[in-house]
């Protein structure tokens, strides 16, 4: 088995953290510079604004000397770490705050003009060549008497700026590579609590495609994956009891198949050559007669169990009849067979007539199969009681004998097909072990339910329900 799925998740952690490096140093980066360069501008703005309309203006007035605005520039300027200019409409330098002695020279920025600002108020460049290195230079009108004079000019080095945006990149590079670990985590418990379960189940339905159903999965979680393996141990339990009913079932019929086979042969060999003598060949023609009989009901039982799929529902004739009507004549079918045991049956119905809704010809079949069963596993000089009462809408039908009864242990089993216990194969040879499995297979499909009640060397009794008419 490949382990795709893992190399898929990992793969996609990677990429994962590939994409989330290439967004930050491309996005986060360029979205942080501006964002930075634009504060930085905006609060040097404020400040410009505020030394034009304060000190600038206080010079244009008269009222604060050239040297007295150098000083103050020259301390602003020490303070906010810029480099502070008072010039002229033209771009005569009238202050420089990082140059003392142009108060006394005749300094001009050469090719100054306002409107290279455009409509914004700051400007990232050399300003005119004047620089080495790229600025960030703010400026703000000086305007007594509503008149440009002049300007104030900030410049900032762009270096500055940006070296305090890498600061913050290097916060979301940090943040970063801790999603990416946490990442990691979470990739280590997907594959502790997801990854490795899944390959367990992956594993052991392996095996059950060899046909090892021993293996279990043994995930006892209550989620998704506790569920799906304890689904798969269940069904592996079904498949094996399934193919191991299916072997039983085969052995079993074969078995059933064989020994009339073995004997009828026999003896019909037996007689072609004269072992048995003319005179002796009634007895044995009987015993064939009783085999092939018996080959016979076993073969129309199988064919009746084969109807009962597990598949879809069995196909049910129902129709309402007289339940006590049907009892009594199956109990008549069976007057031979009792007088020559001396079995009475007796017979306690409820009401004259009761009836019921269901397929009258497999009912009949289910009280021909218990009743059988009763004389079958009766003693001579017993009685055999067969019963009908009505409650709730339903019909309780019982056949009860004070036969040879069930050993407890073998109560389950004898809904099984092909099982007998000990104590009944003396009794009977001819049984086939299917009575029963067909009259379970007959009330399930009704939808009703079946009992038994036995103690061993007592007597048996089987209840089983039928729904009354409604008319
Ligand atoms: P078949 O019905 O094909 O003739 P069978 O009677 O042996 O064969 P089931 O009717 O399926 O088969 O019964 C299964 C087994 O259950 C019997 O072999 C017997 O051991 C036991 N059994 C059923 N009914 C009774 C009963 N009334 N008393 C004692 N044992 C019973
Ligand atoms: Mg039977």
């Amino acid at each position: 088995m490949k382990r795709t799925l893992y190399l898929k998740f990992l793969s996609g952690y990677l990429v994962f953290g590939i994409l989330g490096f290439i967004l930050v140093s491309t996005v986060t980066h360029h979205g942080l510079r501006n964002q930075v360069e634009a504060s930085e501008a905006h609060t040097l703005y404020t400040e410009c604004t505020e030394i034009a309309s304060r000190y600038a203006l206080s010079y244009y007035n008269g009222s604060l000397e050239l040297a007295d605005l150098h000083s103050h520039l020259e301390t602003i300027s020490h303070y906010l770490n810029t480099q502070i200019k008072v010039i002229d409409v033209s771009g005569r330098i009238i202050i420089d705050s990082a140059n003392a002695q142009a108060l006394h020279q005749d300094l001009k920025i050469e090719g100054f003009d306002i409107s290279d600002f455009g409509s914004k108020y700051y400007a990232i460049n050399r300003f005119y060549q004047t620089f080495s290195d790229s600025q960030l230079t703010v400026f703000a009108p000086i305007t007594p008497s509503y008149k440009v004079r002049g300007y104030v000019l900030i410049h900032k080095p762009v270096a500055d700026i940006y070296a305090y945006s890498y600061e913050l990149l290097n916060v979301v590079y940090i943040t970063l590579l801790l999603i990416f670990l946490l990442a990691f985590v979470i990739l280590l418990l997907f594959s502790l609590l997801i990854y490795r379960p899944i390959r367990k189940i992956t594993s052991v339905a392996d095996a059950y495609i060899d046909g090892d159903f021993s293996q279990k999965i043994n995930i006892h979680t209550q989620d998704e994956l506790g569920h799906l393996a304890a689904a798969f141990d269940y069904m592996a339990n079904e498949l094996n009891t399934l193919e191991d009913d299916q072997r039983k079932f085969v052995s079993n019929v074969s078995h059933d198949f064989r020994s009339p086979l073995t004997s009828i042969k026999g003896y019909i060999e037996a007689i072609l050559d004269g072992t048995i003598p003319y005179e002796m060949q009634d007895k044995y023609l009987n015993i064939i007669l009783f085999e092939t009989e018996r080959l016979n009901k076993l073969t129309s039982s199988l064919l009746e169990l084969n109807k009962f799929g597990s598949h879809g529902k069995t196909i049910l004739y129902m129709k309402s009849f007289d339940i006590n009507y049907i009892i009594r004549m199956t109990a008549l079918t069976f007057e031979g067979i009792c007088s020559e045991k001396h079995i009475s049956i007796e017979l306690i119905l409820s009401g004259q007539n009761l009836y019921v809704t269901a397929d009258l010809a497999k009912i009949q079949q289910v009280i021909y199969n218990l009743t059988d069963n009763a004389i079958k596993f009766s003693h001579p000089d017993s009685l055999i009681t067969i019963e009908t009462t009505e409650k709730n809408e339903k019909v309780f039908v019982s056949v009860k004998d004070s036969g040879i009864g069930i050993p407890s242990d073998s109560l389950k089993k004898i809904w099984e097909r092909f099982y007998k216990t000990d104590l009944s194969r003396g009794k009977d040879k001819r049984g086939t072990g299917l009575g029963l499995a067909i009259v379970k297979e007959i009330i399930q499909a009704h939808d009703e339910n079946i009992n038994v009640i036995s103690t061993e060397g007592v007597g048996t009794e089987f209840i089983f329900t039928l729904s009354l008419s409604k008319e």
